[in-house]
C-alpha cells in the first residue's frame, strides 16, 4: 500500500527528529533514513518536511548560509536562538513582543496564529573557547 508506506516513512522521519532534538538538514535526515533501510528519495524527505512544518509539527530554522534546518520543538510558543558558532539552538520566549504580535494578528481577524522569530548569536561555550567561536561550523 503506497499510502501506508509513505506514512511509515514520515513516522520514522519524525522518530529520528524526536530522538535528537537538534537542528538537522534534509540531506542528513535522508542519509539517516537510508542507513536505517528506508527506500526514500531526498525529494520525498523534503515533501514530508514541508507538510510537517505546515502543520507546525516541526520548525524550520535557517543556517548561516541560508540552508534550511529542521527541528522538533516543544509545544509552547517560542522563538529560536541559534549559535552561529556551534549551531546549537535554544527555545526562548519573549512575552512582551509575543503578546503584541498575537494581538496584532487578532486585530487583523486571525486566530490560531503561530510564529517564530529567529535570533542568532554566540553561545557561552563558544564565547569562552575563543575570540570568534568556530567560524566554519
Ligand atoms: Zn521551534
Ligand atoms: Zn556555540
Amino acid at each position: 500500500m503506497r499510502r501506508r508506506r509513505r506514512s511509515a516513512q514520515r513516522d520514522s522521519l519524525v522518530a529520528i527528529m524526536d530522538r535528537d532534538r537538534r537542528l538537522i538538514s534534509a540531506q542528513e535526515l535522508h542519509t539517516n533514513l537510508r542507513a536505517a533501510g528506508a527506500e526514500i528519495s531526498l525529494a520525498t524527505v523534503y515533501r514530508h518536511l514541508l507538510s510537517l512544518s505546515e502543520k507546525g509539527e516541526i520548525h524550520t530554522v535557517h543556517g548561516r548560509d541560508g540552508e534550511a534546518l529542521y527541528r522538533r520543538c516543544g509545544d509552547r510558543l517560542h522563538h529560536h536562538l541559534r549559535c552561529h558558532g556551534c549551531g546549537r539552538t535554544e527555545e526562548i520566549t519573549a512575552q512582551v513582543e509575543q503578546d503584541a504580535m498575537l494581538s496584532a494578528a487578532a486585530d487583523a481577524g486571525y486566530d490560531d496564529v503561530q510564529f517564530t522569530i529567529e535570533l542568532a548569536g554566540r553561545c557561552a561555550v563558544c564565547r569562552s573557547c575563543g575570540d570568534q567561536g568556530h567560524r566554519d561550523a
